[in-house]
C-alpha cells in the first residue's frame, strides 16, 4: 500500500493565491493535486510547504462542502 504525501500548501507570490492539497493516493493529478503553476495569474514560480493543521482543517471542511 503507497504511503500518500504529507500535505502541502502550494502560494503564489505573485498574487497570493493559496492552496492546500491532501494527497489522498500516490497517484497526483497535475492541476488537482499538484500545481505547477497558479492557476490564478499562470506564473510557474509557485512556493511549497508543507500544510498547517488549521490549513488542513480548512482544506478537508472546503472538500466535505463542495
Ligand atoms: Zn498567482
Amino acid at each position: 500500500m503507497p504511503i500518500p504525501l504529507p500535505p502541502r500548501t502550494f502560494i503564489c507570490s505573485h498574487c497570493h493565491w493559496q492552496r492546500t492539497c491532501i494527497f489522498t493516493s500516490d497517484a497526483l493529478q497535475l492541476g488537482v493535486d499538484w500545481f505547477s503553476h497558479c492557476p490564478s495569474c499562470q506564473r510557474t514560480k509557485l512556493q511549497t510547504r508543507p500544510a498547517s493543521r488549521a490549513e488542513i482543517m480548512r482544506e478537508r471542511l472546503r472538500q466535505f462542502l463542495s
